[in-house]
């Protein structure tokens, strides 16, 4: 009888425990979309504005202004390059805030999407002399293509961005039991161990004005491990023993 009461006991508390726990996975889910809807009206509203501000650069960069001295034509570049560096910045929000409603059950061929991504990214490795290289195995993953388009081409494009002349940027795709493996390498001046995990919260830089420089507006990774995070997978980066940078993303669920 004892024992039986210590059990009825155990259930209770076991059956309070997993309310409390349902109810708090209710309050994070619920401060998630909180916090995606805020991030996706915030981009809404901006966008507005800045499209207006880019058309009156436009129209003003479009016209010959003969009277113009050369500090007031600076300081038009220079607006037209941080208008233009704001308009990238509330795309990826947009675009990050809008992942969750992205169908995932398409069916990739990772090998085909990796040579898709090399092809586009071919003239910007031309700039600096990089040899891209893809070695994947033909392989298929379900998930969404058009992100995991995205997922490749940012790591692909920093790999070239943050490369020597005349480097090299290797990309290789297999699968392993269940899971499918894909890295990008590259010979380029690697990122500080101190610092490596930090790369992939948003806005954060190494060297801030070297990737202002560069174009970036420091979402790439930021926008790669959300694009991970929601096919279920991973993604961490570590040194290249030969000099340089590796990211290795595995995806387990979803695979096919
Ligand atoms: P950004 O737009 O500045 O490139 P990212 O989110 O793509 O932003 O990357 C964040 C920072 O991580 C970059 O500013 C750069 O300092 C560093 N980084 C990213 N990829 C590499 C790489 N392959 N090699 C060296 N540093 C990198």
């Amino acid at each position: 009888l004892a024992d039986s009461r210590i059990e009825e006991n155990q259930v209770k508390e076991l059956n309070q425990l997993s309310i409390s726990y349902n109810k708090m996975l209710g309050r994070l889910s619920h401060a998630f979309e909180t916090q995606r809807q805020f991030t996706a009206n915030a981009a809404h509203e901006l966008r507005t504005p800045l499209a207006l501000m880019q058309v009156q650069l436009d129209l003003y960069n479009s016209t010959r202004h003969p009277d113009n001295d050369a500090e007031t034509l600076q300081t038009i570049k220079m607006v037209t390059e941080q208008n233009d560096r704001l308009g990238k910045m509330v795309k990826t929000l947009l675009d990050m805030s809008e992942f969750q409603t992205v169908s995932r059950d398409e069916k990739i061929i990772v090998d085909a999407l990796v040579d898709e991504v090399l092809a586009d990214l071919e003239p910007l490795a031309q700039e600096k002399d990089i040899t891209l290289i893809g070695k994947c195995e033909s392989i298929t993953m379900m998930g969404s293509d058009v992100l995991i388009y995205r997922l490749v081409y940012n790591l692909v494009e920093n790999a070239i961005r943050y490369n020597h002349l005349g480097g090299q940027v290797t990309v290789t795709a297999c699968r392993k039991e269940q899971k499918v493996c894909l890295s990008v390498s590259d010979t380029g001046s690697g990122i500080p161990e101190n610092l490596r995990e930090r790369v992939f919260e948003p806005f954060f830089r190494v060297d801030k004005s070297r990737s202002r420089e560069l174009g970036g507006v420091g979402l790439g990774l930021a926008l790669a491990r959300e694009i991970v995070r929601v096919h279920e997978g991973s993604i961490t980066v570590r040194p290249n023993p030969s000099g340089g940078t590796i990211f290795d993303v595995t995806f387990t669920q979803g695979s096919i």
